[in-house]
């Protein structure tokens, strides 16, 4: 399986190919049947990306195959209702709460409300709303619904989505289930349009084409408060972004909702195409793709990769109590130091010529996950301009496990293309992870380890530098 980044090779893209190879020899499950359109897919497919809160894209693997978007599309439609008629409206025909049942139950409240937008129930009645609210439906009316709809969802995604129109007749003519759904809301005067044309809405929304990338991008779009961090465009409002992020938390992974918030806590949705959409509130976007399905619905795959990005990267919602985006507090060379006055008059000179190609990195806040992601990144992106960085963390509270690895795993990485990573820790915040990756733990224990030296103060680190720039790095 093969990872790409829109950079060159890094460090997270080697924590995900990780992931992704740990959860790829599963094979249980089965592909959803109930259309053959679904059964014939290759269900080995695999892929994961995962998109930064500006925008920055990995993947691993088959990113770039398209299936079908499904129930995953039942958050947007929902963002779109909200956007058009306000909650109040919205509010008053779908309900906010887990039905604790499957997607296609049947289920509406002592209301008769469908009880949450992501079972069928409540996705038709959402779609219902993007449609004249009266029963004389003339024609055409759908498909200009259906192009609002792909026009919201392709800024969702950063790019044009289209349908496959094998899936939506399929779905079209087999659909007696939800039909049934439909014509019950119907009955219950929920539905203020004509039934049928709310049905072929769904079914067109249901049968878009998507890939895991997409999914990411949409995720980090609703991450971001409904700004699609990729194309600059405002797409949703955040108070839309963030009634999404709850009935994701709440219902999003079918009946298995209360499982997958306790171990996995990140805001999800699953489609029986095999995509898991998910959304880490200011954070990241994260798109999941394998076709087999466990007994709830989700991509077996795509549960388990949930879980290990979730437990190996500190993703879980509730792991995130404070800002992790203001981690880089100042970027300067050692220009303003003193040279060494232990230097012969030459070695000065020589290294008054190169003050330039040390540079300073000041962290300051909570460094999590995304927080090193960002900082590493920048790192990378520098990286030519230099020869030896100095991660000053001083200012760090508080650093994630996974976080401390990165910034330990950054000596390797950069040590590959030439560069010296030198470490400003007076408070002693990575020496811990410093002994366990000495012992052979940690995500990347497989791969040859250099490790930053670690100096209490800056001082020491620029004398290190010195030293290592007159031997030559
Ligand atoms: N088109 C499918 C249905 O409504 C979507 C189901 C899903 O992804 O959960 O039955």
């Amino acid at each position: 399986m093969t990872s790409s980044t829109e950079g060159r090779t890094s460090l997270v893209a080697g924590y995900l190919q990780h992931i992704a190879d740990q959860c790829a020899d599963d094979r249980s499950g089965a592909v959803a049947d109930y259309i053959p359109e679904l059964a014939a897919v290759d269900p080995d497919q695999y892929g994961l990306s995962l998109c930064a809160h500006d925008g920055y894209l990995y993947s691993v693997g088959d990113t770039t195959t398209e299936f079908t978007i499904q129930s995953m599309s039942k958050p947007l439609t929902y963002a779109m209702v909200l956007g058009r008629h306000g909650s109040d409206v919205v509010d008053a025909k779908i309900g906010v709460e887990p039905s604790g049942e499957a997607f296609n139950e049947i289920s509406v409240d002592s209301r008769r409300r469908p009880r949450n937008p992501m079972i069928n129930a409540g996705a038709i009645t959402a779609a219902s709303l993007l449609l004249p609210q009266h029963r004389e439906v003339e024609p055409g009316v759908v498909d200009e619904a259906f192009a609002e709809l792909v026009e919201f969802y392709s800024a969702c995604a950063g790019r044009r989505l289209t349908i496959d129109d094998e899936v939506y007749l399929s779905e079209k003519s087999t659909g007696s289930r939800n039909r049934a759904i439909a014509y019950m809301l119907d009955s219950f005067g929920v539905l203020g349009t004509d039934p049928d044309a709310a049905l072929d809405l769904y079914f067109r929304q249901c049968s878009l084409r998507v890939t895991t990338a997409d999914l990411a991008v949409v995720g980090v779009t609703i991450a971001c408060g409904g700004v699609n961090p990729r194309t600059g465009r405002r797409v949703f409002s955040r108070r839309t972004a963030q009634r999404l992020l709850s009935v994701m938390t709440t219902c999003g992974m079918y009946d298995g909702a209360g499982d997958w918030v306790t171990s996995v806590g990140i805001p999800a949705k699953s489609g029986v195409g095999g995509g898991i959409l998910g959304s880490l509130p200011g954070q990241l976007g994260i798109g999941v793709f394998s076709p087999r399905l466990d007994d709830h619905g989700n991509s077996v795959r795509g549960v388990d990769t949930y879980r290990h990005l979730s437990a190996d990267l500190g993703l879980h919602m509730f792991n995130i109590t404070r800002e992790s985006r203001v981690t880089i507090r100042a970027v300067y060379d050692i220009g303003e130091f003193e040279i060494g006055t232990e230097w012969t008059g030459a070695q000065r000179a020589r290294l008054r010529g190169c003050r330039d190609r040390v540079r300073v990195y000041e962290l300051q806040g909570d460094l999590t996950f995304s927080g090193a992601e960002s900082v590493l990144r920048r790192i990378d992106l520098d990286i030519d301009a230099c020869d030896i960085v100095i991660v000053e963390i001083s200012r760090i509270d508080v650093i994630d496990p996974v976080a401390r690895r990165m910034v330990l795993g950054a000596g390797s990485t950069l040590a590959e293309r030439g560069k010296r990573v030198l470490l400003v820790d007076p408070d002693g915040v990575v020496r811990e992870g410093l002994r366990r990756v000495e012992n052979g733990s940690g995500v990347d224990s497989s791969s040859k380890i250099i490790l930053p030296h670690v100096h209490s103060t800056m001082e020491a680190a620029v004398a290190d530098a010195e030293s290592i720039q007159l031997e030559g790095v």
